[in-house]
């Protein structure tokens, strides 16, 4: 039985959505060492909804997003911070831990590694960013190899030091998802709506096929968003707003297919996961995270990044797509347990090289 301590991510508290993935991630992976018999507590900003594992809520003044930050962009702390009150707390009770798991891509955690004596691993949740984070990681990664995990090769080869990441895939609790068969005449866009997702490109390809595009997610950027509204206002796709996992299988299930439209190197995609276990085709950029789940003309479409008649294509296509198949590709690769046994594994020898 290992003694886990899980710190969230500072940019809001888990089940706000301003996260994006890594909260499920999270929480996923809390649940599923929990069932295994380890001991896990979870650190995370105020207000954070967590069912089943015990929540240490930590007060402050949040982390900005940095996805869309120059590559010399500096080093951030706001004043009271939550992600260095979250860290105090990690100093404090250290010692009742076997391990302390960092799911921040934020510059302090990194920093922080040599002053801890209790080993950290890293899951990285995004791909580079700024040159003040690579290098900081970097630093890391060499004195403490096999300390760095990622979800995927593409995000992984965005690093220097990509030959030394452990890659780790994600997973789901697939019972919480129910398959579809019968979907409605509507496609579905999921994430956060932030300029790296390229909703744009989503409605542009939906307005051409005159299908309804519906939009599900957390809006992280409300310029970005307002911007959209302007430049498209004639309703050929309706905001649904952010839900919790049990509406948003429901809703999205009910779709023809997904459409993934990111611009950046996605370092995983957890949304297209989502679907598959709903039985919805995936039709997404040929780039990053989804270039590494979907597979092409079985359980969806991989298409020209940045391209909207490549979307277009994939859209005129996807009746050929087994529904079925979505299913049980998501079944097969990606359940809670298969990752569950890939984390153990890592944990354990993390915990045995002290
Ligand atoms: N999501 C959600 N409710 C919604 C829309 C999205 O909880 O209405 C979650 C979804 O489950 C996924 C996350 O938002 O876990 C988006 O993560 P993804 O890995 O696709 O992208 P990221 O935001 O990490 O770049």
């Amino acid at each position: 039985m290992l003694k886990l301590l899980f710190l969230s991510t500072p940019v809001g508290p888990l089940g706000s959505g301003m996260g994006g993935g890594v909260e499920l991630t999270l929480l996923n992976l809390a649940q599923e060492m929990g069932r295994r018999g380890h001991r896990v507590k979870v650190v995370a900003p105020e207000n954070s909804v967590v069912s089943e594992v015990s929540c240490q809520e930590i007060s402050g003044t949040w982390q900005d997003t940095i996805q869309n930050n120059h590559r010399d962009a500096p080093i951030v702390l706001p004043k009271n911070s939550v992600l260095g009150n979250m860290w105090d707390y990690a100093g404090r009770v250290e010692k009742d831990y076997d391990l302390i798991i960092n799911f921040a891509f934020d510059w302090l955690p990194f920093y922080l590694t040599p002053f801890f004596t209790t080993p950290i691993a890293h899951l990285i949740s995004m791909g580079s960013t700024t040159d003040a984070f690579d290098e900081v990681m970097n630093r890391v990664a060499k004195q403490y190899p096999n300390t760095m995990g990622v979800h995927t090769h593409a995000q992984g080869q965005t690093f220097p030091f990509n030959d030394i990441c452990r890659v780790l895939g994600n997973g789901l609790n697939l019972s919480l998802y129910n398959y579809c068969d019968s979907p409605d005449n509507c496609l579905a866009w999921v994430g956060r709506i932030a300029p790296e997702k390229a909703l744009e490109d989503a409605i542009e390809a939906s307005k051409i096929v005159n299908i309804p595009l519906k939009i599900f997610g957390k809006v992280t950027d409300e310029k970005y968003w307002q911007t959209i509204r302007q430049n498209y206002p004639d309703g050929s796709y309706q905001y649904e707003g952010f839900f919790n996992t049990i509406e948003l299988q429901e809703k999205l299930g009910r779709c023809k297919a997904l459409l993934m439209t990111p611009r950046w190197i996605e370092a995983f995609g957890n949304v297209a996961v989502e679907a598959l276990a709903c039985g919805v085709p995936v039709i997404a950029y040929s780039r990053g995270g989804p270039a590494e789940i979907v597979q092409h003309e079985k359980t969806g479409f991989l298409v020209e990044p940045d391209s909207i008649s490549g979307l277009v294509d994939g859209i005129n296509r996807v009746d050929t797509i087994d529904r079925k198949q979505c299913r049980q590709q998501a079944e097969k690769e990606y359940s809670l347990q298969a990752l569950g046994e890939r984390f153990e594994g890592w944990f354990y020898e993390l915990v045995k090289q002290e």
